[in-house]
């Protein structure tokens, strides 16, 4: 009785108090899902120019642009015309951010930031329509398995921020609109029966997470005799990582054989993609232009290309010919689902690693980026764990902003979360060693080694 409750008040009442039009997306993204190729194309092409308009008109950095490349939207005749414009990179938009706002976007503008994939943090700014956007969509592909707004959801998070700040708040809503949230930095031996009893009280309807954070606490769990198959739980959704097959399916069989379905997108790029039934990658069409490169060419069917998305929805920061750097392949049309979104396929680049605390805990490795990308000036990192009680931060910083204090801000923020006996070494440098792949990664756990 209480998800009706959820649903049909409590929801609409938080997202009326938010000024967000989640509901109305929602019911129009229903719709959407089916409509013929020529009907997408159409409202794709309408949304696309009328972003392109508003941004020409009152964004600055996009003004410039569009001037740079001789781009007049009033004239766009197809999609494809954006295709004059540059992408757009990071870089840029670290350099640019304040051009990059809207100055008068209606209910103001929300900061973010992210470590990315690259470990170089990236700061921006969210609207309103953008967030409701993004949680409409959510919503639907939720809906695509079974489970209604309301309906009990277990968070195995990887964010700490769900934890430190307004944690009362966040305790009130997430009681409110029926979600229980628990923290991945707290999984442990001693842990495990406390969180247990938690989910036997709770009996969500689907579980939501980092898949190594679920694969992780499953496996706790398990080799302590606890059962996650009796607890009510239809389906695991995963998220913000890559989720491996053998993660899917020790944790399927953990929660009785369930469904263990998955999305992708990021932080900076929204909600991009989920899986349908079939198990094929939907984008969220009415909500994205995709395009796949590869050296500034297109590739073919299945074929590994850089994602390069613009987000259709996002008009208090547009993000337009965005390089995401994550690498996927363009999957091929049509699905026995019905839906008419196109699909991506064999999604890469957006693994995380752990880290093992001196009193043996497993912490996900966002609990320590978090510490270092939240300092003004940091510029580049990588953390380096040689032994469970030493930690080595490479950090590269624009001297003129990183503040005074940022050196103990970051060796503090390491003993808080690891432990006071933890030694932490921080070396500033000029470059960050990468990888033989070319890429770095932005934690490297010597000690952590999790199959
Ligand atoms: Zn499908």
């Amino acid at each position: 009785m209480y998800n009706k409750f959820v649903k049909h008040i409590i929801f609409p009442l938080h997202e009326k108090i938010l000024g967000r039009e989640t509901y109305q997306f929602l019911g129009r993204l229903e719709k959407e899902q089916y409509l013929d190729g020529r009907e997408l194309e159409l409202l794709r092409f309408r949304k696309l120019k009328a972003l392109l308009i508003h941004a020409g008109k009152n964004i600055s950095f996009y003004k410039q642009r569009f001037a740079d490349a001789g781009f007049n939207p009033e004239k766009m005749q197809a999609i494809e015309d954006i295709r004059v414009l540059p992408l757009l990179s990071k870089e840029e938009i670290r350099k640019n951010l304040d051009r990059m706002k809207w100055k008068d976007t209606p209910g103001g503008l929300f900061r973010y930031n992210t470590g990315g994939s690259s470990g170089k943090p990236l700061v921006f700014y969210f609207d309103r329509r953008r967030q409701a956007y993004d949680a409409a969509a959510r919503a639907l592909t939720h809906k695509w398995w079974g489970v209604d707004i309301g309906d009990k959801e277990l968070y195995l998070w990887g964010s700490p921020l769900e934890i430190t700040k307004q944690d009362k708040m966040k305790d009130f809503r997430d009681w409110l609109t029926n979600d229980l949230l628990i923290s991945a930095f707290e999984i442990s031996e001693k842990k495990i029966p406390e969180m247990m009893e938690k989910i036997k009280r709770f009996k969500p309807k689907c579980v939501f997470g980092y898949p190594s954070t679920i694969a992780l606490f499953c496996e706790v769990a398990g080799k302590f005799g606890y059962r996650l198959d009796k607890e009510g739980v239809n389906v695991v959704f995963s998220t913000a990582e890559v989720l491996y097959d053998h993660q899917r399916e020790s944790i399927s069989k953990s929660f009785g054989g369930v469904p263990v379905t998955d999305c992708y997108g990021s932080r900076e790029g929204g909600f991009v993609c989920h899986e349908c039934e079939q198990g094929r990658y939907h984008v969220i069409e009415p909500n994205y232009l995709i395009e796949f490169l590869q050296n500034g060419r297109d590739v073919g069917i299945g074929e590994d290309g850089e994602v390069i998305l613009t987000h259709l929805d996002a008009w208090g920061m547009p993000f337009i010919r965005y390089r995401t750097g994550d690498v996927a392949q363009p999957g091929e049309g049509g699905c026995t689902c019905g839906r008419t979104w196109r699909t991506i396929r064999n999604i890469r680049g957006r693994t995380t690693d752990f880290i093992v605390t001196p009193d043996g805990r497993w912490q996900h490795a966002l609990s320590v980026i978090y510490v270092v990308r939240d300092i003004e000036g940091v510029d580049e990192f990588k953390i380096i764990q040689h032994r469970p009680d030493e930690v080595e931060v490479l950090i590269k910083i624009h001297p003129e902003i990183f503040p005074a204090n940022g050196q103990t801000c970051i060796v503090q923020g390491f003993k808080k979360r690891m432990g006071n006996e933890v030694n932490v070494m921080v070396n500033f440098v000029d470059e960050i060693p990468r990888d033989a792949s070319g890429k770095y990664r932005y934690v490297v756990s010597k000690v952590a080694s999790f199959k």
